[in-house]
């Protein structure tokens, strides 16, 4: 988890390859779905692309589409509301699986925005311009943010600082990960 722009899909890359998990980045499933023109893609382009975000029916289905029994699953983008959470819970519950820990990428609002805008120089993102950019900021202070609360009353939440060297804050995330890992 984090807010837009704090580096989760860098680190998440970094995790996959480490671990061999199968990762699940639910912004990288859409905008292929909205590449691809399928149904789905129509449904959520404009809502994707004015940074707001998509119904949490809709994202429990492609979720629960992805999470096939069995493995170790690296959920990036997602829950990203209460809903989402609550739903995510009662479907591991069904599969007899669990949610391990929660990783929370901390980075300040002004880094946010500056990282969002370097990268909509670089890689063209339809959802990283100034105003889409502000958008995005708000539906995660509405809407996200509350879940940090709910991860640190069920104890799975592990704050890692998401502000310096890419690396560093691998092996942050990797100490973390380590000790989840070796706890029974
Ligand atoms: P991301 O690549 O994770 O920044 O996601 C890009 C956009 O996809 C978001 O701004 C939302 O419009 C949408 N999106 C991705 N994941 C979710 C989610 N869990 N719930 C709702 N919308 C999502």
């Amino acid at each position: 988890m984090g807010p837009p722009g704090a580096g989760k899909g860098t680190q998440a890359r970094k995790l996959v390859e480490k671990y061999h998990w199968t990762h699940i980045a639910t912004g990288d499933l859409l905008r292929e779905e909205i590449r691809l023109g399928t149904s789905r893609g129509q449904a959520v382009q404009a809502l994707v692309e004015s940074g707001k975000l998509v119904p949490d029916e809709l994202m429990i289905e492609l979720v629960e589409s992805r999470l096939t029994d069995g493995g170790t699953y690296l959920l990036d983008g997602f829950p990203r509301t209460l809903g989402q959470a609550q739903a995510l819970e009662e479907l591991l519950t069904r599969k007899g699986a669990q949610l391990t820990g929660v990783l929370f990428l901390e980075v300040p609002e002004a880094e946010l925005i500056q990282r969002l805008l370097r990268r909509s120089h670089a890689e063209g993102r339809a959802d990283d311009t100034p105003h889409t950019i502000q958008t995005r900021l708000q539906e995660y202070r509405a809407k996200t943010a509350p879940l940090l609360s709910y991860y640190e009353e069920r104890g799975i939440l592990y704050r890692v600082p998401g502000l310096g060297d890419v690396e560093e804050i691998g092996n942050q995330i990797a100490k973390i990960v380590e000790t989840l890992l070796s706890s029974p």
